[in-house]
């Protein structure tokens, strides 16, 4: 391709609206642009990336006896309702009408479509282990897009679906697309980890997350650098370890005016903010109908919401933080003086276990300048006991070893799960096995983000100056910039070189533009083609300039040696 003809809208300037550099760069290189919120197109270079990934994931798909499918974007209301997750996917989801008032939606995800497809036709146990998978658009309207490509309310996934007589054959695939998925990161030479995950709105109860690290990700993961412990913030188990010593003392109310914060109260009352049982208050519309929630943790701890929410079965869609007004309703005091004794109204309370062990604690009174000294789980409170309702912090126990959690940022780009019977149940898919009986299908499903990893890579693949491309995943493999394409020793050169590198199957771009030599060495870095040749003033002795993106140190070269070198960075890579 010559960049005279190339569609490549370079922005010299940051955009302002981009907050990341992987949203800057795919800005300024010209390979996406905005549509709407979270709606993006992708431009020629974006779209030779995009192809590279999703050819990377093919045929490492293929490679793990997955079968390529491609289904509608559009979905009938009829099979989400038979899932019970019409109802329960919630405002991610964008639903449309047919002009007959039929209800449809633009798939936020696949299951229930797979499951369908294949649930009338598949009937013998001859007939699984079955694994198919697709590259397709998907939709979910996402409360906060964002980081470009990242967060967006259109993008590609790659959707994978297993299924399976038992559940020994749904953990063989669920590990056999895991390997799957080492090598697609692999291959797209991204720096990842793999943590287990909580399942949320797909069920089940075993999932990982596949997390190219990055300062910038929005998953935060804990993991231990003495035993294989990863998991994301939401599932990460917390263990804390308690003070169950003392004897129960009598309840004392203390007029606390004016302290506003658990350290401040801390210290009026001569104690830690460990010593304190903290109210985390929330409301839930999920029926229609007001309920308060409430999570009971040590004061010195934060809540972690996923874990509140999966134990009081609500989806966090359907929950918000309660007003002033429901906590006053709640315990007839302002906030702030919030305490689990003496409360009104239709709530559920649900204690951090690790609170039912101690003695003594502080408490609100549910009185304006008042707290409560000495409560003590069932004699003075009572609800629903949760093990661990705690978010993890750098330097919690490992599970796993004596060492200790660390935490780190990153961005999410694949996600297995294992689903076991869910979906059959629900939807019905069942086989006749051997001795001709029914049984469920044990299924997994399995995305990997294209376009997300499109952003990844950048993210992980740049310097000031622009993109780094891995070789695999390069729009081009290799620029020849000619730096006077007037001077026909100059052009006539890069044009050999040209057409030599092009019929040899290799991804050349060639800068035939009349453009200053500083503007097309800006545009080449910027769009980080990996490996340069410049042909200059040696032309006329054969000699050219070679160097890489990511080094971008000059290199002379006879153009019989230019050749071989190209040739080794090429193949090598491709082996
Ligand atoms: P997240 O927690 O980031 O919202 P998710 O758990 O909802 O992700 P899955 O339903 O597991 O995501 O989807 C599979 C993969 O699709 C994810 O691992 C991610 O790489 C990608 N993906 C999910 N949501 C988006 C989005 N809004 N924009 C781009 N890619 C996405
Ligand atoms: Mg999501």
């Amino acid at each position: 391709m010559r960049l005279s003809k190339l569609y490549m809208p370079t922005l010299r300037e940051v955009p302002s609206d981009a907050e990341i550099p992987s949203h800057q760069l795919l800005l300024r290189a010209g390979l996406i642009r905005l549509n709407v919120s979270g709606i993006y197109s992708y431009l020629p270079l974006g779209y030779r990336v995009i192809r590279k990934i999703e050819q990377i994931n093919r045929e490492e798909m293929d490679r793990a006896g997955s079968q390529e499918c491609n289904l509608s974007a559009v979905q009938a209301k009829e099979m989400w309702e038979e899932s019970g997750r019409w109802a329960t996917f919630g405002p991610e989801m964008f639903k449309l009408q047919d002009r007959n008032a039929r209800e449809f939606c633009l798939g936020p995800t696949h299951e229930e479509y797979f499951t369908t497809l294949v649930r009338d036709e598949v009937r013998s146990y001859k007939q699984l282990p079955l694994s198919l998978y697709q590259i397709q658009t998907k939709y979910r309207d996402e409360k906060r897009p964002r980081f470009g490509v990242i967060r967006a309310r259109e993008f590609i996934m790659k959707d994978a679906y297993s299924f399976d007589k038992d559940r020994k054959g749904m953990e063989e695939s669920y590990q056999i697309m895991w390997d799957a998925y080492e090598k697609i990161f692999d291959r797209m030479d991204l720096d990842y980890t793999v943590v287990q995950g909580d399942s949320g709105a797909m069920g089940g109860n075993n999932s990982h997350e596949f997390i190219a690290l990055s300062q910038y990700g929005e998953g935060v993961i804990a993991y231990s650098r003495d035993s294989k412990y990863a998991a994301t913030d939401e599932k990460a188990q917390v263990i804390l370890d308690v003070d169950e010593s003392g004897t129960i003392a009598d309840l004392e109310e203390v007029h606390t005016p004016n302290i506003k914060t658990i350290e401040d109260l801390a210290a009026f009352l001569e104690t830690s903010p460990e010593k304190f049982g903290k109210m985390v208050i929330y409301e839930s519309f999920a029926n229609g109908e007001k309920e308060v929630l409430i999570a009971l943790i040590p004061g010195h701890r934060q809540l972690n919401e996923t874990k509140f929410f999966n134990a009081a079965g609500v989806n966090d869609f359907d929950v918000q933080v309660a007003t002033d007004e429901t906590i006053k309703e709640l315990t007839g005091a302002e906030p702030g003086f919030s305490g689990p004794i003496a409360l009104k109204g239709r709530y559920r309370l649900f204690i951090d276990e690790r609170l039912t062990r101690m003695k003594n604690l502080v408490v609100g009174a549910n009185k304006t300048d008042y707290h409560l000294k000495n409560a003590n789980y069932k004699r003075d409170f009572d609800g629903i006991v949760v093990e661990d309702l705690l978010l993890v912090e750098e330097g919690d126990k490992d599970p796993l070893s004596d060492g200790v959690l660390h935490l780190d940022r990153g961005i999410e780009v694949g996600n297995i799960f294992q689903l076991g019977t869910k979906y059959s149940k629900a939807l019905g898919f069942t086989y006749l096995d051997e001795d001709g009986k029914d049984q469920e299908v044990y299924m997994g499903s399995y995305g990997v983000g294209v376009s997300r990893s499109l952003a990844a890579i950048v993210e992980q693949h740049h310097d000031d100056d622009g993109i780094i491309w891995p070789m695999e995943v390069a729009p081009y493999q290799l620029i020849i910039t000619i730096i006077n394409p007037k001077d026909q020793v100059q052009n006539d050169l890069g044009e050999k070189l040209y057409k030599e590198f092009t019929d040899q199957g290799f991804e050349v771009l060639l800068d035939d533009r009349k453009e200053r030599p500083g503007v097309k060495f800006k545009d080449r870095d910027l769009i980080g083609i990996p490996l340069r040749i410049t042909v200059g003033k040696m032309a006329g002795e054969n000699v050219v300039e070679f160097s890489t993106r990511r080094e971008k140190v000059n290199e002379n070269l006879n153009i019989d040696q230019i050749k071989e070198k190209i040739e080794n960075f090429i193949i090598a890579k491709s082996l």
